[in-house]
């Protein structure tokens, strides 16, 4: 749901100065499709009682940033921006207000419609609001972040991610792994049987990645035929093992006319990485991993590398 906000001069310092600024940065689209996927908002307003109960682990961890839980949650049904505290105290309003008009109503009246009711008749913060559908008004958000070609997360939010997950790990000590993977000989692929085959092999690539990896790592296309994808919860030994699967699993597909290549097989060359304490920032992270990857091309390719020598796959 989108809306013009108005300002009133009474409680305008209680406002955020972006309260009607509706542009979504990547946090917001990652929250709102956290949010919308998962029906947390319909969970936690009771609209779908009977998932409370069996739940309960869900309801205690999906959107439960610290600081912003609530925020979040006024955001992804309504769009408007409220300070924490604002957003907690309106989200108790909001649903006594859903209780009130249940009772009235005799029915349980759903959490968007009580909210864009007590936003626009009782806190008189809406005019003028327009209704979307939030899975498209998410799809059209996300697009910012996809790469159009495959599908895959573009560089973006890849490095969005990097940064999240380097800045967790240095506070935490949580280990995480990256790999970078770069299609062999694709030039040469892309001259013997047309751009388009080529585009088509990149996509089928694609496809390979999110089959073998999980549904929480993160697969991206860093540029051309190069591929990075970050494994949040693999430490260098099993990050080195789903490396060899998707390598596996690359020369095991059948491309389409890739006969025509000298091997007979298109192939992906791997290099792979691992957080540690003295790696000095994200990027550092990426050379270790491109290095890694040479170490692969120059040996040969269709294979997988790690960054440490004695730690080589
Ligand atoms: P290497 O094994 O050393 O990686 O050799 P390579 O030929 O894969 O590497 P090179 O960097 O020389 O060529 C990469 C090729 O990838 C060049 C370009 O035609 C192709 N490519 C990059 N992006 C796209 C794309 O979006 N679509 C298609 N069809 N081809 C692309
Ligand atoms: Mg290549
Ligand atoms: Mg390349």
């Amino acid at each position: 749901m989108t809306s013009n906000n108005k300002q009133e001069s009474g409680d305008k310092r209680d406002y955020n100065e972006d309260i009607s600024d509706t542009s979504l940065s990547i946090e917001d689209i990652s929250n709102l499709k956290k949010l919308t996927d998962q029906k947390f908002i319909e969970m936690a307003s009771g609209d779908i009682e009977e998932h409370i109960q069996s739940d309960e682990h869900l309801l205690e961890t999906i959107g439960k940033k610290p600081g912003t839980y609530y925020r979040d949650l006024i955001f992804a049904i309504i769009q408007i921006r409220l300070p924490e505290e604002e957003a907690r105290r309106d989200w108790k309003e909001i649903l006594k207000h859903k209780y009130t008009m249940s009772e009235k109503l005799n029915r349980n009246v759903g959490i968007h419609v009580a909210t864009l009711d007590y936003f626009t008749n009782i806190k008189k913060k809406l005019v003028n609001p327009k209704i979307v559908n939030v899975n498209e008004y998410v799809d059209t958000a996300s697009r910012a972040l996809t790469d159009e070609l495959t599908k895959a997360y573009n560089r973006h939010f890849f490095e969005y991610e990097f940064r999240k997950l380097f800045t967790m790990a240095r506070s935490t000590g949580r280990v995480f792994s990256l790999v970078m993977l770069d299609l062999d000989h694709f030039k040469m692929f892309n001259d013997l049987n047309g751009h388009i085959q080529g585009d088509i092999a990149l996509i089928e690539t694609v496809r390979i990645l999110h089959a073998v990896c999980s549904q929480g790592d993160t697969v991206s296309r860093y540029g051309g035929e190069e591929f990075a994808i970050l494994l949040p919860t693999q430490p260098l030994n099993l990050a080195v093992r789903t490396a060899e699967n998707i390598r596996q699993a690359i020369y095991d597909y059948r491309f389409v006319n890739e006969q025509t290549l000298p091997s007979g097989r298109l192939s992906a060359s791997l290099g792979v990485t691992c957080y540690r304490d003295d790696v000095s920032s994200f990027q550092d992270m990426i050379k270790e991993a491109d290095t890694a990857l040479y170490k692969a091309k120059d040996s040969g390719r269709n294979r997988v590398k790690a960054f440490l020598s004695d730690q080589a796959a």
